[in-house]
């Protein structure tokens, strides 16, 4: 098999609304019309590098939360097995996309394609857990929320469980995946930023938590020796004062900018923030290239064409 062991390694981090775009329902056709778009693009991009696929699972979560409220009968599983069987859906309907893509491309003999369910490790000291940010799954009345066995927070549309979001410190299979790239494979993992796991001695226990998708994928893209780090969207990149008459798309901005603009409350947390400090991170541990782009625009962005691009300095 031709490994390419000389082409540059392209992580690609595929935004929830690869698969739903902002008005769907999020059925199965949508979800698998809608994947087309990035994953032809990146069909083409395997001629040329050797690909990661990470992805986020927000809307599939949480129908699964969703479907758990609706009976009383099957016991409820905890989080972290809710991620891993979202890492197993959308793995699977990566997969098969891209295979198709890669039939139609006539490329399909070499590219083995693998999903990998992966666990993200995090610390259980980390602050993160004694005031969790990040709300999660269905809205619910506050008489409701009284009565559920987790901590609820108020929004606009009613009551959100809330968990902690604590940040990622090494991939568990990194080692695995480095194997598998280079042995020519095509490796889809850290679905939904990973499922959040502690270190006890020797073995690890999963925890109730989310990883934000695009700080896993820069530590992913930091342990493996990625060359580009791709984040793909569903802007056509980051602007200054976002959503208002005076907005302005950066084309690119250095890491030293990027902090400026963090702290200046350019990029909110939970949206725009994370993908910032993903690409800052990234490039700030000697990554090549970070750039933040459209899921439209992923091969451009590659040629250096479309998508903000955070450089050195
Ligand atoms: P994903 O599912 O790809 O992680 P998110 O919704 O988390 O997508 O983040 C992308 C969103 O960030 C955009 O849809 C946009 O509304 C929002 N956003 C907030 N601030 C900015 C900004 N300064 N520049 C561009 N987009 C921004
Ligand atoms: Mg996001």
């Amino acid at each position: 098999m031709k490994c390419g062991r000389n082409k540059e390694i392209l992580l690609v981090a595929l935004g929830g609304n690869a698969l739903i775009r902002k008005g769907q329902r999020g059925s199965v056709e949508e979800q698998f019309r809608n994947l087309q778009v990035p994953i032809s693009q990146i069909a083409r991009l395997t001629r040329s590098y050797r690909v990661i696929i990470t992805h986020g699972n927000g809307p599939q979560v949480g129908n699964l939360l969703l479907q758990q409220e609706c009976s009383e009968t099957v016991p409820k599983l905890p989080l972290e097995i809710l991620v891993a069987q979202t890492q197993g859906q959308i793995g699977y309907m990566i997969e098969s996309t891209l295979d198709s893509e890669l039939m139609k491309q006539g490329i399909s003999s070499q590219k083995p394609l693998v999903s990998l369910i992966s666990y993200v490790v995090v610390d259980e000291h980390s602050p993160a857990f004694e005031h969790p940010t990040k709300p999660i799954g269905p809205f619910f009345s506050e008489e409701k929320a009284l009565r559920l066995p987790y901590p609820t927070v108020k929004t606009e549309k009613g009551y959100r469980r809330v968990v902690a979001s604590p940040a990622p410190i090494t991939i568990v299979e990194k080692n695995e995946i480095i194997k598998l790239i280079e042995m020519g494979f095509v490796v889809i993992c850290c679905g939904g930023g990973g499922i959040p796991v502690i270190r006890e001695g020797r073995s690890f226990s999963g925890v109730d938590a989310v990883i934000d998708k695009d700080l896993a994928s820069a530590r992913l893209s930091c342990e493996v020796g990625v060359d580009i780090f791709l984040i793909a969207t569903d802007v056509q990149g980051a602007a200054l004062n976002y959503g208002r008459e005076d907005e302005q798309f950066l084309r690119a901005m250095t890491v030293s900018q990027a902090e400026a603009y963090l702290r200046d409350g350019q990029f909110p947390a939970g949206s725009m923030g994370p993908k910032i400090e993903a690409a800052a991170s990234f490039v700030r541990a000697g990554g090549k290239r970070a750039i933040i782009t459209s899921i439209d625009a992923i091969e451009e962005a590659v040629a250096g064409r479309a998508g903000t691009e955070i450089l050195g300095g």
